[in-house]
């Protein structure tokens, strides 16, 4: 079943790479797996699936110590910088930072762990109040601030679109983040690599490749609906 869901998606991702010419290796599809028990992450494990996407510090660390250790685990939610410490040495990327407090106690930490953190600037391009992440004018600041932290690795931006009925909708901002990886990419700052861009999910993610994304946040359309009454 889960497998399933998971091919459906996955040969999604391929059709909308042919689309538009894009390489189906460029893309990464991250099963996001919040609320959701260990054992559906074991069954895509067993599958052959290695990237998680989780957004509680909690939830993560918990998988972590039950599941095995060669799964890539992508943080995607707010992280408040309390809980840092937790989970620097056991994820893979963060795709959430959204300030230089944050990004500093990220530093803090890995220094304290010796090992590096692969991070995304996150960026609010529609730029709704209820969402986390910078406005595109602050984006290139806090990048050029960032990458003088020398265990972070600024790996590209990453977005949460509004929520919409047809995903054709989120091109607009889709193709703003992209053009917003172009413009830091081009200032050539050291530290700073702009090759990934983790925006789109299972409303909107064929689009999203489209666009440019590298890295889709599917959780629906491969877990079904999310209980968070549990
Ligand atoms: C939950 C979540 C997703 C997955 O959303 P679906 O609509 O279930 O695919 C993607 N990105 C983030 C940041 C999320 O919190």
């Amino acid at each position: 079943m889960l497998v399933n869901n998971y091919n459906h998606v996955l040969n999604q991702v391929n059709a909308a790479c042919e689309n538009v010419n894009r390489n189906k290796d460029e893309v990464t599809l991250i099963a996001v797996s919040k609320t959701k028990p260990s054992s559906d992450i074991q069954e895509l494990y067993d599958y052959g699936v290695r990237d998680f996407g989780e957004n509680k510090v909690q939830e993560l660390t918990s998988k972590y110590e039950e599941l095995p250790k060669d799964i890539r685990w992508h943080l995607i939610g707010h992280l408040q910088t309390n809980k840092v410490k937790y989970i620097v040495d056991k994820v893979y990327m963060i795709h959430s930072v959204d300030s230089v407090k944050l990004a500093r106690e990220i530093e803090k930490e890995a220094a304290k762990k010796n090992v590096n953190v692969n991070i995304l600037v996150q960026v609010n391009v529609a730029n709704e109040d209820t969402k986390f992440g910078l406005d595109n004018s602050e984006v290139i600041k806090i990048v050029e601030e960032i990458a003088t932290l020398p265990h972070l690795r600024i790996k590209g931006l990453m977005t949460i679109a509004p929520f919409v009925d047809d995903g054709e909708e989120n091109r607009k901002y889709f193709n703003e983040l992209k053009e917003l990886s172009v413009d830091i990419k081009a200032k050539n700052i050291d530290n700073v690599c702009m090759d990934m861009l983790s925006m789109g999910m299972s409303g909107d993610f064929e689009t999203a490749i489209e666009e440019g994304a590298t890295h889709v946040r599917v959780g629906t359309s491969i877990f079904g609906v999310r209980n968070y009454a549990i």
